[in-house]
């Protein structure tokens, strides 16, 4: 209805107009150089309308041709984003879908198509880095580097190089300058752990540490610190972070025997012997003496602080034996055995007391207990508790598979905990998995 209306009052009023301009009177007459034209009104007013719409026209012709170059380069570039964008999509499922040969030729249409940013320029590295081209990925990886927008990237990939080539110099210079960059960020923190620990920079590791791990790298620090006064402040962290660890006990003791502070040192044992006894400490103890007898009673006096355990009937017995002291050494293995104790060590404890009751002669007792041996239990051995691996000595990063403070004296073979962080371990990144760019924090 409304547009019937319009429609009328449009006619009507085209109408009037030309009622109008037909209706006006007089002539107009134009003169130019020896050309003359004469019209009637209306014919002349008409005349002026077209020449006015025509002008109009070709003006408006004049500028799409003159605007002609600029909408062609938008009309490319718009081409060229959209064409970047979907060459951008092909190469992450490329590199997704671990093919090193189309991810590098699609990130390098990405590249020629959108230009070096932050964003082409990481897929082209990392497209290299699948390919195993390790000299074009770390030269895309320096470019993106050297600009503000994608250093923390450029460096991220230098960094994860660096560790594959295991060229840790270079990879804390790296990690330095990342964490100038984009400080406090988690991945950071656990490369930069990582480093600290494969340079054995105990301190550093420390002060990236989580919490389980603290006292074992508080230990290791303790025992690498030149500095006593340093060292003992270490060594007491360490305590303080867990008084089972007898790594940490032991580093306490050492420094301060060292410092002279022998019943200091003493007691620290004593205190640790109390919470978990372990024959290093035992061995530290005894140390400063050479009379199997003192030495025998120094035992007994460490035992007192945890008399049932089994480390201090074992300590009890194997000091008697050393003295002589045939008798105590037996009743002491046969409360062992009495206990339930099968473990191998016992058995050939036992076979020792044979031999020492025999004179030194072979008896079937002895053959008994080295038989006995070769079906024992195992004994108790520094396990890590990440990968189950059995290690001769304490360690504060397990070696087999580089997880700080998971080393435990056990008696059996601890399974592997699923929980252990990834990040925490030493061996070099699964390169492949690594390849993903930042779609999430690896
Ligand atoms: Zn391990």
């Amino acid at each position: 209805m409304r547009r019937v209306l319009f429609f009328l009052v449009a006619s009507l009023l085209t109408l009037a107009f030309a009622y109008g301009l037909a209706s006006l009177p007089g002539r107009v007459s134009v003169e130019i150089g020896n050309i003359g034209i004469s019209a009637r009104m209306p014919i002349a007013a008409l005349a002026l309308i077209v020449l006015l719409i025509l002008t109009y026209a070709v003006l408006r012709l004049l500028g799409v041709i003159f605007r002609l170059p600029r909408r062609f380069r938008l009309w490319r570039s718009r081409r060229d984003r959209r064409e970047g964008d979907r060459a951008v999509t092909r190469t992450l499922i490329a590199l997704a879908a671990g093919e090193p040969v189309a991810a590098r030729r699609q990130a390098e249409v990405a590249r020629r198509l959108l230009g070096d940013t932050p964003q082409t320029l990481l897929l082209a590295a990392e497209a290299a880095r699948l390919a195993e081209r390790s000299d074009e990925a770390q030269a895309t990886f320096r470019v993106l580097a050297e600009r503000a927008d994608g250093a923390f990237l450029g460096l991220r990939g230098l960094l994860r190089e660096a560790i594959l080539r295991a060229d840790w110099s270079e990879a804390a210079a790296l990690a330095a300058r990342a964490e100038a960059i984009h400080p406090g960020g988690s991945w950071l923190r656990r490369e930069r752990r990582r480093i600290a620990i494969e340079t054995e920079d105990w301190r550093a590791a420390l002060a990236l540490a989580d919490e389980p791990a603290r006292a074992a790298l508080a230990t290791a620090a303790a025992e690498a610190e030149t500095n006593s006064k340093k060292a003992l402040k270490l060594a007491r962290e360490a305590v303080a972070a867990d008084p089972d660890l007898p790594a940490a006990s032991l580093a306490l003791a050492r420094r301060l025997r060292a410092a002279g502070r022998e019943r200091r040192a003493e007691a620290v044992i004593a205190d640790a012997w109390a919470r978990a006894p372990h024959p290093d400490l035992a061995q530290f103890a005894l140390e400063p003496l050479a009379d199997p007898l003192a030495r025998a009673s120094a035992a007994q006096r460490l035992a007192a602080r945890n008399p049932n355990h089994p480390e201090s009937r074992f300590l009890l017995a194997e000091t008697a034996l050393a003295a002589g002291l045939f008798g105590e050494a037996r009743r002491q293995a046969e409360l062992l055995r009495g206990e339930g104790i099968g473990w191998r060590r016992l058995w050939l404890l036992l076979a020792e007391v044979a031999r020492a009751e025999a004179e030194g002669k072979e008896s079937a007792a002895e053959r008994d207990a080295l038989r006995a041996a070769a079906a024992a239990d195992a004994d108790p051995a520094w396990r890590c508790g990440a990968c189950g691996g059995t290690l001769a000595a304490w360690r504060a990063v397990c070696p087999n598979c580089g997880t700080p403070g998971r080393i435990h004296w056990a008696s059996s073979p601890s399974q592997p905990a699923s929980s252990t962080p990834p990040a925490a371990s030493l061996e070099a990144p699964d390169a492949r998995e690594e390849r993903l760019p930042t779609l999430h924090p690896s």
